[in-house]
């Protein structure tokens, strides 16, 4: 028998894993945490109302089934909601919402998986109202994305960006983003029927309808619709029919002036499992793309989540924490849940250490990263170069600097010899990296600003630890 809440949950997990995608599994299971197990009842802690809404609508069968062979029939889950409103003034709450007596508010035994036009067509999918424009942090590398998302928000169809495609990596804001536009336009104007689908629900559902000869119904549902938002095409490619009828939607929609708002995970040239016709509608608007955040974006990021969720923590924290989580935004957030989490089980004010703990037991390959590219990586960052220029042969003054000043940090905080500290710097030989050094140590005897600079930079190093 089970004893604890987490082995209990753990072993749910497991099954489910085996039940859904990856992303599916990620976005909607992963951030769930056990909290009770007594009498029958598994508590577990959502982030949202519209999280543990999404769960009853999308996963009920699955989630019965699960904790039917993992516990039993006779037990039922409970969720507590932690509320986040996002501001200071809002802080977070719980609440405890009970289940009907069967366990689930959600279909009842022997319903067949939906296929009533209003279950898979409805306009009940709803948009996740935490995704808003004021809680999307801006920055160089979504700005363009970020201000064509915001113009398309105040005068959807009309502007020349229809199609707006926002294409970019895992854990960048693509879904915040196109969320938050609907969003806008759903509060602007209610009478607007925006609708966002990802483009895996969406090409399910067209299977569903083929089944059961309802294809009728459903291109007349997606006919209709003032906005669609449509996530992760890539997810088409190679799907003919889908492709097929998307594309007559497409032209549709856009004949008729309604928006059309697309995310991918590649440039639309990238995407080579779509047709050709497809593509090339894709380009008729605006592209934009989202890149990875800088460290500026990063601390905004960081600094936001902590005052949504009322927490204040050291700016040492808050710089390392930026400095070593710089790939996506969702796991940069990751890594803050943890940490907060981590602070909270063991009852401990978060600072550098805990940080670093945190840090150390949820990214493996830390350690990989340590060393005469970290050191470039930082430097290039503080000065806001290429970390490419730092090793080719540009002789621009300030890249100069740079490369100078990287060097005499590998000198410092390596074991390299001077002869393959050069080799990390676009093979140069030895005497370039002696030169190196001395300059760096002359100038920070006679220039002061030269010198706070060197300063600020060994402080970050050695808050990632070298
Ligand atoms: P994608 O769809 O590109 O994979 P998401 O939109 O799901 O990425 O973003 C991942 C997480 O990061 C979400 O929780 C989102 O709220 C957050 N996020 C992404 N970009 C920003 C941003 N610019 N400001 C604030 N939060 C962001
Ligand atoms: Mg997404």
């Amino acid at each position: 028998m089970h004893t604890d809440h987490n082995t209990a949950w753990n072993n749910c997990l497991s099954k489910i894993k085996e039940n859904v995608g990856d992303q599916g599994f990620e976005t909607w299971f992963r951030p769930i945490k056990p909290i009770n197990l007594e009498k029958n009842v598994l508590t577990i802690q959502v982030p949202s109302q519209f999280f543990y809404e999404y769960l009853e609508e999308h996963y009920v069968t699955l989630l019965r089934s699960v904790i039917d062979t993992q516990l039993g029939k006779d037990f039922r889950l409970e969720y507590s909601v932690v509320m986040d409103k996002g501001d200071a003034t809002n802080q977070p709450y719980t609440i405890n919402l009970p289940n009907n007596s069967s366990g689930y508010s959600g279909k009842k035994p022997g319903q067949k998986k939906g296929m009533s036009s209003m279950d898979l067509f409805g306009y009940d999918v709803k948009l996740n109202p935490a995704y808003l424009f004021e809680n999307f942090i801006e920055g160089d590398c979504n700005r363009l994305a970020r201000s064509a998302g915001y113009a398309v928000a105040q005068r959807p169809g009309v502007t020349s960006f229809n199609p707006l495609m926002l294409y970019g990596g895992v854990g960048l804001g693509k879904t915040h983003l196109v969320q938050a536009i609907g969003n806008e336009i759903a509060n602007n104007s209610g009478k607007k029927v925006v609708h966002y689908v990802s483009s895996e629900k969406f090409a399910n559902q067209f299977f569903d309808a083929i089944k059961n000869n309802c294809i009728q119904e459903f291109s007349g549902f997606y006919l209709k619709v003032d906005v669609l938002i449509i996530d992760d095409v890539q997810f088409f490619e190679g799907k003919e029919k889908t492709q097929e009828i998307f594309f007559h939607i497409f032209n549709h929609l856009h004949q008729s002036g309604s928006q059309i708002i697309m995310t991918s995970d590649r440039a639309p040239k990238d995407l080579v499992g779509l047709m050709e016709r497809l593509v090339s509608r894709f380009k008729w608007g605006l592209t934009a793309d989202l890149q990875q955040p800088d460290y500026e974006t990063r601390i905004a990021i960081i600094n936001r989540k902590m005052q949504a969720d009322g927490i204040i923590i050291p700016d040492n924290v808050i710089e390392y924490l930026a400095y070593s989580v710089d790939t996506n935004i969702r796991e940069l957030e990751g890594v803050i849940i943890s940490l907060i989490a981590n602070s909270s089980l063991v009852k401990k004010k978060i600072d550098l250490e805990l940080a670093k703990q945190t840090l150390q037991s949820i990214v493996h390959d830390i350690d990989s990263e340590v060393g005469i590219d970290y050191i470039q990586k930082t430097v290039s960052e503080f000065f806001k170069i290429p970390v490419d220029q730092l090793k080719d042969k540009t002789r621009k003054k300030e890249i100069v600097m740079a490369r100078q000043m990287a060097m005499y940090f590998s000198k410092e905080y390596t074991s390299l010899s001077l002869k393959s500290i050069g080799y990390h710097f676009g093979g140069r030989d030895h005497s370039t990296v002696i030169h190196a050094i001395q300059t760096v140590n002359d100038l920070i005897d006679t220039d002061t600003n030269f010198k706070k600079s060197v300063d600020e930079l060994r402080k970050k190093l050695k808050m990632k630890g070298i």
